[in-house]
Order: structure tokens, then C-alpha cells, then sequence
């Protein structure tokens, strides 16, 4: 049970969900209220071992996020003043469940000799132990692993060479695996499950890399999650390794949704489940090349702001927050031009039911551009794009409650953090490849 305090809380919290949702519909504030509600099950739950700690975190907030006590976080992480933890810190959650990868110690090894083997110092080995740092081991001591830092006997097998991840990825955004080999292998791999499109990369000083995308659901985690690597050998044997990956929690809202009853006859499946097997059918396409390495440029002008951001959790009508804003909304009003982020292809000019006048490009790779609710539709599928193109005009075409932008990237199918791909540095994903 809920203390009063809490009960209070929460209600002033549906009574503001309750009087903005009512006031969104009745202003007619654009938004895209009910397209999370149609792709749900796409996202996995794990229960947390490490927690990354973000802007405006409190070790007090981290301790009742997780409902451990205050003391018990402080002493598991060695923090010995509270007041003082660091965006980016890695904490241990006690009484978590951990799957951290666990190596033996070798005989004569102190942790130190561990971490500098792992390339990681000895306090981040030592905190995530719960262990002195000048501690000596026990030969076959278990000791567990940092994330993305694989010890460096994991990192190649049979003919691969090298295997690059990210140390974590946030909720909602997109990291990249990139794989070196002795020779051109055909590779697969998955991401929690998820077929990712691996390709050739063009850059490559030594051996030949691979590289593919790691796109991270908003609802997925935090936690462990697993990339797996497999290739068939010329005799026939199957060799693959799985890595770790740590997805730490982004920061994102929550929000309930009340659909009125009249609305129910918009969620029959007759009337929306056609546009989202054509969507995934397109999406499912990796093996365009890939048609841009700069930043993204913003798909409309910088004086339209956004009003909805990519990520928020939705409940609708009380259910569980088991969906999640699949794009970026841009307030505009109707008749503003939106314009193609970057080079592609486009794949889908048409008008939906629930999208409203949509188009969709391909970038290749797996990388796909949404834009729904168009007044006005330039584009003819097949036609190429560059970036700054004119795609078609801003609307409220669809299921839309006023005139807005609704801008979505999708990777293998997966809806990530549009605004990452503004970012400088996102041709490049931090990657030196050769080094
Ligand atoms: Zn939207």
C-alpha cells in the first residue's frame, strides 16, 4: 500500500495528466497521441544491476528509484559523502540481480593486475567487486567485469580480430558495433534479440571491418543487454561469442492517456494494423548502402520548437507504460515546408490512416526517416533525395489533434532518438577504425 503522502502525489499527478490530456484535446494541441498505442510489445523490461547516474540525480532519488535504502547504495559504491556523485557515475544497485561477465583471477594476480588487463582502473573494478583496491586474489577468483571493457581474449575468435562496442548506450539512442576480420566474413548479428543489418564498412586500414547499427529502444532497460556475433567457418562450424552491453536509463516523461469512448473505433485493428505491416516491410530492408555520413540537418525550421519529444511513456486509459513517443513533434503551422535531412531514397509518398500524408526515406544501412500528417506531398517513391529537398508542407492529416511535424528515425524497425542524429560526430559514431 501506497502511504498517504504518496496517495496524494499520485492523485495531483493524474489530476494534472487528467486536466493537460483534457485541455489537449480540447485546444487541439498538435500531437500524435495514439501512435505508440499501435506498436505495442516491441520493448523489454530487465531488472537493473548497474544505474548510470544522469543530470539532476540525487544518490536520495537513485535509492527510492530502485527502493533500496540510502545507506546501503552509499556503502556498496564507496561513496562516502552523499552530496557528492557525478553525472556518468556507474552505480552498483545492491540486492540487484547482476549479469555482468565474470573472469578468474590468474594466479599471483592483484586487482590491480586485473584492471589494467581489462584496460579499466582499479576503482572501477574495486567498486563494482565491493573490494579494497590493493586487495590480492586467489588464483580462479571470480571477479566481475566492467561494462565494455571485454577482456582481451573475448575480442577475437576465429578469424575475427578486433570487436568494437560501446561502453553503454543510453535508452533511445543508437550505438554501433564495428567488427574486424583476417577476411570478408559473412557475419550475423543480433541486439537483444534483434537482427541487425550488418555491412561492409569502406574504411579500413588493416584486416576488413564490419560495422552495424545498435539501436536502443526507449522502454528497453536498463541493464544488460547481449550482442551476438556468428559466423559458419569454411569447414562448416558455427563460431559465435556474445557481449554485454550496458543500456542506462535515459530521461524521459511519463504520461496518461484518456481516450474517449468515441474515439475506441479508431483502434480497431481493420483500421490500423495495414500502414504498420507496410512500415515494417520497409523498414526491414538493411542492405542499401549507406547514403550519408554528416550530421542530420533539422527537417524544418529552427523557430518551430518542439512540443512533444521523442521517448515519453505512454498509458492509455490506465493501462501500463508499455509504449513510448516514436518521434520528434515539431509545432508548425499548417503549409510550413519540411525539408530531407540527408541523402536517401524515398520509399513510401502516400496517404495513411493513422499517419496521415506520409513519406519516408531510406537513408541505407537500415536507417530510415518518417515524416506523417503532411498537408501537401511532394514526393513519388524511388525518387533520390538531398539533403534540403522539400519533402511536402506541415499538416493534420491522420489521427493528429492539430498541425505539427511528426519526425521519426527508424533503425531495423526500431524507433531511436531523432535529435542524436543532429549531433556532431554521428557520421563518425566515435569510432576509429584501424587505430
Ligand atoms: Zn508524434
Amino acid at each position: 500500500m501506497p502511504n498517504p503522502m504518496q496517495a496524494i502525489r499520485w492523485n495531483k499527478q493524474m489530476n494534472f495528466w487528467c486536466r493537460l490530456l483534457t485541455s489537449i484535446f480540447l485546444a487541439g494541441l498538435a500531437a500524435c497521441l495514439l501512435l505508440g498505442l499501435l506498436e505495442p510489445g516491441r520493448a523489454q523490461a530487465q531488472t537493473p544491476a548497474t544505474y548510470t547516474v544522469q543530470p539532476g540525480d540525487t544518490l536520495f532519488v537513485i535509492a527510492n528509484r530502485f527502493g533500496v535504502e540510502l545507506a546501503d547504495l552509499a556503502a556498496a559504491n564507496g561513496i562516502a559523502d552523499i552530496n557528492l556523485i557525478a553525472v556518468g557515475q556507474v552505480l552498483v544497485i545492491p540486492g540487484a540481480e547482476s549479469s555482468l561477465p565474470v573472469i578468474a583471477a590468474r594466479p599471483g594476480d592483484s586487482l590491480a593486475d586485473v584492471a589494467a588487463r581489462l584496460g579499466a582502473t582499479v576503482e572501477q573494478v574495486a567498486a563494482l567487486n565491493q573490494m579494497e583496491p590493493a586487495i590480492r586474489l586467489f588464483p580462479g577468483q571470480p571477479v566481475q567485469i566492467p561494462p565494455g571493457a571485454p577482456s582481451d581474449t573475448e575480442l577475437r575468435f576465429g578469424a575475427v580480430t578486433d570487436v568494437r562496442l560501446p561502453g553503454q548506450i543510453v535508452q533511445g539512442r543508437t550505438g554501433r558495433l564495428a567488427v574486424q576480420s583476417s577476411r570478408l566474413l559473412s557475419l550475423t548479428a543480433t541486439w537483444n534479440g534483434l537482427p541487425l543489418g550488418v555491412q561492409p564498412l569502406s574504411a579500413g586500414a588493416e584486416g576488413t571491418w564490419q560495422s552495424a547499427f545498435l539501436p536502443t529502444p526507449a522502454l528497453l532497460g536498463p541493464g544488460l543487454f547481449p550482442v551476438e556475433i556468428e559466423y559458419t567457418a569454411s569447414n562448416g562450424v558455427v563460431l559465435s561469442r556474445t557481449f554485454s552491453v550496458l543500456v542506462s536509463q535515459g530521461v524521459y516523461d511519463s504520461q496518461l492517456i484518456e481516450l474517449p469512448d468515441d474515439k475506441g473505433g479508431l483502434l480497431d485493428p481493420a483500421f490500423t494494423q495495414p500502414e504498420i505491416e507496410k512500415l515494417y516491410a520497409l523498414w526491414a530492408v538493411t542492405d542499401t548502402p549507406l547514403l550519408w555520413s554528416e550530421p542530420f540537418s533539422r527537417p524544418i525550421g529552427l523557430e518551430y520548437p518542439t512540443t512533444s519529444p521523442y521517448g515519453t511513456r505512454r498509458s492509455y486509459n490506465g493501462g501500463p507504460y508499455s509504449s513510448y513517443h516514436a518521434g520528434q513533434d515539431f509545432g508548425a503551422p499548417a503549409g510550413v515546408t519540411v525539408t530531407a535531412p540527408g541523402d536517401g531514397v524515398v520509399v513510401l509518398a502516400e496517404p495513411l490512416n493513422v499517419r496521415g500524408n506520409a513519406v519516408v526515406i531510406d537513408h541505407g544501412a537500415g536507417v530510415f526517416t518518417g515524416y506523417w500528417h503532411l498537408s501537401e506531398n511532394f514526393m513519388t517513391p524511388g525518387q533520390r533525395v538531398a539533403v534540403g529537398d522539400p519533402l511536402g508542407l506541415v499538416g493534420t492529416t491522420g489521427l493528429s489533434t492539430g498541425n505539427h511535424l511528426h519526425w521519426e528515425v527508424r533503425i531495423y524497425g526500431v524507433a531511436v532518438d531523432p535529435l542524436q542524429f543532429l549531433e556532431e560526430g554521428i557520421g563518425d559514431w566515435g569510432l576509429t577504425i584501424g587505430d
